[in-house]
């Protein structure tokens, strides 16, 4: 197929040879005294330029439309040459006429082919730059008419019409060169057609002025040297059409910083001068000279109204893509939060009068990130799309629909009246998710958690679009693609939250965290061969708050890094002074839980190896409890630390084992060391065998893979004898031992001493 792509260019003989024929025939006509010479060869030199115009077609296919001007250009040029020298020197006033008129029908063309190609160059509107062009053409054409064209009709026998016709071409000149100076502006990398366009456009322009000051009574006898510059502009002309960056045109340039045109705007707005200027300091010769300065004035001035309307229409066009840029989201297209927010404060407005009670859903997508990460970003972006599409093509037409921000979207219902609309409305967003997506990369299902709030009569927009992502929240928690509606004592939790995560930020500085240690026992003997660290917070009014409920906080806010690594280095310091004081033996470990968060920390490792040195503990003396969900999220992350950690010399535990989703072949792949079954198994181990079997097989798994066993929140003999049947390694439970503040775990060892022996002595182990 001929594209453009595999037409590199004109082969270069031939570019060679039209511009050796060219360049011959503008010498002969240079050199010669003969006149028949002369104009044979003038003709034959711009008939080249049509053939030009045909070979550029054939070899480097420029864009249609400025080549079809530039073939018409050619065109009306050769007529205008061919009507020339069959007129010779008395020539008939038609073929005068025809002569004048092909030429600035040619000249027209070159201005409209600049026009072109400053609009596609530069994408700017082209009305603006027509406006500005007409403007320096006018100006140029009264300059022309006062000094060039006024004194030919009174010194020369030429009818007036063509005078005047001849008049015209200079003017057309100046714009192109106006034109010309755009396109040169609007280039960071000039190529060599533009500047053979220069040639062309400089080069015919002074042929022109040598021709209008020859008409003029000026000169005498310079004709042939114009021709020689409108040669050499016809030399350019095929330099323009045969060089391939011909394509850089008709090209956008790049998108970059915005060029400033006050230097385009001086030059326009200077313009205006001169006519005034002309009007108020030359007197006009005749009523038809005063005719035509006026209406060269009155188009002058039309021209000027034309740029005054055309700038101020642009302006008001980019006041308002501005406005919806700032009011929508790129994406979708749909509002964005702060015009949600308007429509929300409007729709609230309006209820004051109609008695309606507007509903907000703000819809978050669920698990929208692993779209992101499996499956990129872009199928990403075009699932937000659909879903936004989706919504408002789905959602009746007085809901507005909007996007927050990432996956989350907001419906806002103005008109609804109840709490029952309020609920069919949200069913309905729901349905929308039912049905899957269909993305490059096949159909996906998405679902979404909607938190629903109902306007009371003092709501603000703020507080309904809290609100609603409050309850959204709450959606997620119950286990997502659901509606939660916000009441107050979701407030009440959040603003409780609040208070926890502002207080945390403290409470590692005012020593608020402390630690209590839980024994872990070895089932077998009943010693006590480690103990687990387990964090308390109390805060400055007394109120203890369980780690169940401030860990989470800590690890969303990322302090649990700061809190983790104290915790590191107060446990292991506490396991070393209570071997140094012979509360417990040199072999007892130390286990500490570690959170996702911290996993994620770089400076994971460093804390660990400090607060093993600082402590002088053994590595082998520490155990790290991670739970299941670190191997699932992010198993790649994950296995490189645990790797790390485990050349340490410490050992990894998988804490509530049996709670998460890992599978076997996470549990060979992972660097572990022990398993934690969670307290939910061993409750029902003493009387439910469907528990006892399984916790059966979990030892059994662990004792295949070489795992350690602790059985987790081990709350009655039963549970223990049971544990000890079926050979699980080590236990840990209220049964045993709260857990208990450092300076009493003395107290609490002998007490759990004297209670085994006692339980040995009466208690005989279950056959199983
Ligand atoms: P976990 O690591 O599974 O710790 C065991 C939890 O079970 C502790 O709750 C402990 O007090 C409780 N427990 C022990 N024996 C029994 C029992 O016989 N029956 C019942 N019902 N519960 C028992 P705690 O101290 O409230 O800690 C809860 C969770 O908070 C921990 O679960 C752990 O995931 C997290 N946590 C505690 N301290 C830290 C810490 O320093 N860092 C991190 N990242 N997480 C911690
Ligand atoms: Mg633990
Ligand atoms: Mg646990």
């Amino acid at each position: 197929m001929n594209t453009r792509r595999d037409k590199p260019g004109a082969p270069l003989p031939l570019v060679a040879a039209y511009v050796s024929v060219a360049a011959v025939l503008s010498l002969t006509h240079a050199v010669t005294t003969d006149q028949n010479v002369a104009d044979w060869s003038y003709t034959v030199s711009v008939a080249l330029f049509p053939i030009a115009c045909l070979l550029s077609w054939r070899y480097l296919r420029p864009a249609r439309s400025i080549w079809l001007m530039a073939f018409s250009m050619a065109g009306s040029f050769l007529v205008a040459s061919i009507a020339e020298s069959v007129g010779g020197e008395e020539s008939p006033l038609s073929l005068s006429i025809v002569e004048n008129l092909a030429l600035f029908v040619g000249q027209l063309l070159l201005v409209a082919a600049l026009i072109a190609c400053v609009h596609r160059r530069r994408g700017r509107l082209v009305s603006s730059t027509l406006a500005d062009a007409s403007i320096v053409a006018i100006t140029g054409w009264m300059v022309v008419y006062v000094w060039l064209v006024q004194p030919t009709i009174e010194n020369s026998s030429d009818p007036v019409a063509i005078t005047m016709l001849e008049g015209l071409y200079q003017p057309l000149g100046i714009a192109s060169v106006f034109l010309l100076a755009l396109l040169l502006y609007a280039e960071t990398f000039r190529s060599p057609a533009v500047w053979f366009l220069a040639g062309v456009i400089l080069f015919s322009l002074v042929g022109d002025l040598v021709y209008a000051l020859e008409a003029a009574g000026s000169t005498a006898g310079h004709q042939k040297f114009g021709d020689i510059f409108y040669l050499l502009a016809y030399l350019c002309g095929g330099g323009v059409l045969l060089h391939p960056s011909i394509h850089s045109l008709a090209e956008r340039i790049p998108v970059g910083e915005p060029r400033s045109s006050t230097s385009r705007l001086l030059f326009t707005t200077s313009c205006m001068i001169v006519p005034i200027a002309i009007l108020a300091l030359g007197e006009p010769e005749s009523t038809s000279d005063r005719i035509i300065r006026f209406v060269s004035a009155l188009a002058i001035a039309a021209a000027i109204i034309t740029r005054v309307v055309v700038t101020l229409r642009a302006a008001a066009t980019a006041h308002r893509k501005v406005l919806a840029m700032a009011q929508h989201d790129a994406l979708t297209g749909l509002p964005n939060r702060v015009l949600l927010s308007e429509q929300i404060t409007g729709a609230l407005h309006h209820s004051w009068r109609s008695n309606t009670r507007p509903t907000v859903l703000f819809i978050d997508l669920d698990r929208f990130k692993n779209i992101n990460d499996s499956l990129g970003h872009a199928v990403g972006d075009e699932v937000l799309r659909l879903v936004g599409r989706r919504l408002r093509l789905t959602l009746p037409d007085q809901v507005i629909v909007g996007r927050v921000s990432g996956d989350e979207f907001m419906a806002i219902d103005p008109n609804a009246r109840s709490t029952g609309d309020a609920m069919a409305f949200a069913d309905k967003v729901l349905s929308v998710f039912r049905e899957p997506f269909h993305v490059g990369a096949g159909d996906l299902y998405v679902t979404a958690s909607i938190g629903l709030a109902v306007a009371n009569s003092v709501a603000t927009a703020e507080e309904l679009h809290r609100n609603s992502d409050t309850a959204m929240y709450r959606a997620k928690e119950a286990g997502r693609n659901c509606v939660a509606m916000f009441d107050d004592s979701m407030h009440e939790r959040v603003a409780h939250r609040l208070q926890i995560e502002s207080a945390l930020h403290r409470a590692l500085d005012r020593r608020e965290l402390h630690l209590y240690y839980q024994p872990i026992v070895d089932v077998a003997t009943t010693n006590v061969v480690g103990f687990e660290a387990l964090m308390r917070w109390q805060m400055s009014d007394g109120r203890i708050v369980s780690p169940v409920e401030f860990i989470p906080i800590a690890e969303e806010t990322g302090l649990i890094v700061s809190i983790g690594s104290w915790a590191m280095l107060e446990a292991l310091t506490q396991l070393d002074n209570w071997i140094r004081d012979g509360v417990c033996g040199p072999d007892a470990t130390m286990s500490v839980n570690v959170s996702p968060r911290q996993l994620r920390d770089p400076h994971l490792l460093s804390a660990v190896s400090e607060a093993l040195l600082r402590s002088t503990i053994s590595p082998e003396g520490l155990w790290l409890e991670i739970t299941e969900g670190v191997m699932i999220s992010e198993p790649e992350q994950a296995l490189a630390v645990l790797r790390r950690l485990r050349a340490l010399g410490v050992r990894i535990a998988i804490d509530d084992f049996g709670t998460g989703y890992s599978s076997l072949s996470h549990l060979r792949r992972f660097p572990l060391q022990r398993i934690k079954i969670d307290r939910a198994f061993i409750a029902g181990v003493a009387e439910d065998e469907s528990s006892r079997s399984l916790v059966r097989t979990i030892i059994a798994m662990a004792d295949s893979l070489g795992l350690d066993v602790v059985a987790e929140g081990v709350e009655s003999q039963g549970q223990l004898r049971v544990l000890a049947a079926l050979e699980c390694s080590k236990a840990q439970g209220y049964l045993l031992s709260i857990p208990v503040p450092g300076d009493a775990m003395r107290q609490t060892l002998e007490d759990m001493r004297r209670m085994a022996a006692t339980a040995r002595a009466t208690q005989p182990v279950p056959e199983l």
